[in-house]
């Protein structure tokens, strides 16, 4: 048992425990999770040791849970979950060792910086991405509507890419693109200008309020959104928060066919407190021939990992590795954003 098998175990029990409205043994779970895929314990060697309970945040419960997936592989609160949320049995074929973990993630394609509500600097940002192994990656920070974010219009994105570029400079062995999260507002346009959206190397276009519009007209909304010419990626889609906030109900099998005959990418947002989108419209989006992409909309170096809790929800939805834009290489990726 890795710690990083542990973690998404852990990470599917917060995930379901979210969708049940405990969204408080859910942060605890989530947070475990998340610590694990950062110190990675030896949780064998801890197992042994009686030790378990001193990894930051587990308690009685959760090393209980860890001591039996130590143990047996499994876990039957897990299986008691999935059972009372009817969570479908994995195959076997879907319980072999993610192909997504071992092919190769190039690069996260969401991630703030301290420019708009994140915690560290784009350098910060760019370090811990380069160790853990990516070639590229996108900070895409807010636009300027959802103003308590501090989010940034044109000319701070002008002096935003001079940093990017001097980072560029300075570092080795990583790229950083500029990308925005721009909101999606009520109409469906954009909240930048064309001109300043082309500039950049990505756009993600992403719904943040008044989601609880009538499917009618979210559907509009999202079809805008997704003819938009300098739309690349739709960021979580449904804007849920599971256990707290329901998501945008649209025609999602219309706006996921019209994403992906304009080539717009739709993305797992793999937050904990996202996971948007789920499994179930991945697959949708997959079948109606979007590409996706897996990030970790991270606010801090440390939740890049937010990524390897978010693997099994592809794996679930069954979204083999091609249809991933976060595995192409850098020159294959600008080409698919051109
Ligand atoms: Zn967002
Ligand atoms: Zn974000």
């Amino acid at each position: 048992m890795s710690p990083e098998e542990a973690a998404a175990t852990l990470a599917e029990i917060a995930y379901l425990l979210r969708h049940k409205g405990d969204s408080h043994r859910a942060r605890a779970f989530s947070r475990v999770a998340t610590t694990m895929l950062r110190d990675r314990p030896d949780v064998q060697a801890l197992r042994a040791a009686g030790g378990l309970e001193t990894i930051d945040g587990v308690g009685a419960t959760i090393a209980r849970i860890l001591a039996e997936l130590v143990d047996t592989g499994t876990s039957t609160y897990l299986d008691k979950l999935r059972e009372e949320l009817k969570q479908p049995e994995l195959t076997d074929k879907e319980l072999a060792l993610s192909p997504l973990v071992e092919m190769g993630y190039r690069g996260d394609l969401h991630a703030h910086t301290d420019w708009s509500d994140g915690h560290a600097s784009i350098t910060e940002m760019a370090l811990a991405a380069k160790s853990r192994g990516y070639e590229y990656l996108a900070i895409t920070d807010h636009s300027p509507r959802i103003t308590v974010v501090n989010g940034l219009g044109p000319e701070r994105l002008a002096a935003q890419r001079r940093m990017i570029d001097a980072a560029n400079q300075e570092l080795e062995g990583i790229t950083v693109l500029q990308g925005i999260e721009v909101d999606i507002l009520e109409d469906g346009t954009l909240d930048l200008p064309d001109e300043t959206l082309a500039a950049l190397d990505l756009v993600i276009a992403s719904p943040h309020v008044k989601l609880r519009m009538e499917p009618a007209a979210m559907t509009e909304r999202m079809l805008l959104a997704v003819r938009h010419p300098h739309v690349d990626i739709v960021g979580h889609p449904t804007g849920r928060r599971p256990g707290s906030r329901p998501g945008a109900e649209y025609d999602f099998a219309q706006v996921f066919r019209e994403a992906a005959a304009h080539g717009v990418v739709m993305e797992i947002d793999c937050d904990p407190a996202r996971m948007d989108l789920s499994p179930e419209l991945a697959a949708l989006a997959a079948s109606c021939g979007c590409r996706l992409s897996l990030d970790s909309d991270a606010h801090a170096p440390d939740q890049l990992v937010y990524v390897d809790l978010g693997v099994w929800m592809a794996r679930r939805a069954g979204v083999e590795t091609d249809r991933l834009v976060n595995w192409l290489r850098l020159p294959e990726l600008r080409e698919v954003f051109a």
